[in-house]
């Protein structure tokens, strides 16, 4: 076998082929799933292998958010309150997922968002006045180049992502302004703009773009440090 897919069958977590809501076959070495059960064992299993021989990955979705400002907007999309809350639960819609700080190489350090509209790359403009001047992000009056740092890094998510699956799925960037924003999007669609206050409110209008069952495994893949060589 190639080492680098001995390796990646070693890695990755198990999925289960959908059936009537109960695993069947482990996608990852075949073996036949027939309770719930099995399925959390097999899946221990796995994950004690990897562990074993020095391959094991970390759960990022677990890990602290280090930008406070960021994690308090993204909790906002994640736990809504009050009507958006009630306004989920009337469409039925599913709830938001948040991966802090995923470190994405030459493209820097960003959050993702899960949710139906597909994958959301939020970074954060930081402290100061943040105004979009035709397309392009200023902070505290000075030019940044955030809106192409961020365009790259969705590209990025894009296609790791991608890979192994039978299409691209949706991603979008957004610069989060701690405090405000003035201007609009930098450079949609692929890049929105968001104050703090208002990212909930901004995600909402995405979009459904994700199948049945997508979520869960995007959210599967997306959550492992090693899926961004971690
Ligand atoms: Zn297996």
């Amino acid at each position: 076998m190639d080492p680098e897919q001995a390796r990646r069958l070693i890695t990755d977590e198990p999925s289960y082929d959908w059936g009537f809501g109960e695993g069947r076959s482990c996608s990852l070495c075949g073996a036949n799933i027939a309770y719930q059960d099995d399925r959390d064992r097999h899946t221990r299993w796995h994950r004690a292998l990897a562990e074993l021989l020095g391959l094991g990955w970390e759960d990022l979705s677990r890990q602290q958010p280090a930008d406070p400002a960021l994690a308090a907007a993204v909790d906002a999309v994640v736990h809504p309150r009050g009507l958006r809350r009630l306004s989920r639960i009337a469409t039925a819609s599913e709830p938001w997922r948040a991966i802090p700080d995923v470190p994405l190489g030459a493209h820097g350090t960003v959050t993702l968002l899960l949710g139906a509209p597909g994958v959301v790359v939020a970074r954060s403009a930081g402290a100061g006045r943040v105004e979009v001047r035709r397309g392009v992000v200023h902070v505290g009056g000075h030019r940044t180049a955030l809106a192409d740092e961020l365009r790259a890094a969705v590209g990025h998510v894009r296609t790791t992502l991608g890979r192994g699956r039978h299409r691209e799925p949706a991603v979008c960037g957004v610069v989060v302004a701690p405090d405000g924003l003035e201007g609009g999007d930098p450079e949609p669609p692929t890049v929105l703009g968001a104050s703090a206050d208002g990212l909930a409110d901004r995600l909402a209008l995405l979009p459904e773009a994700l199948g049945y069952g997508e979520l869960e495994a995007l959210h599967d893949v997306a959550r492992r440090s090693t899926t961004w060589g971690g």
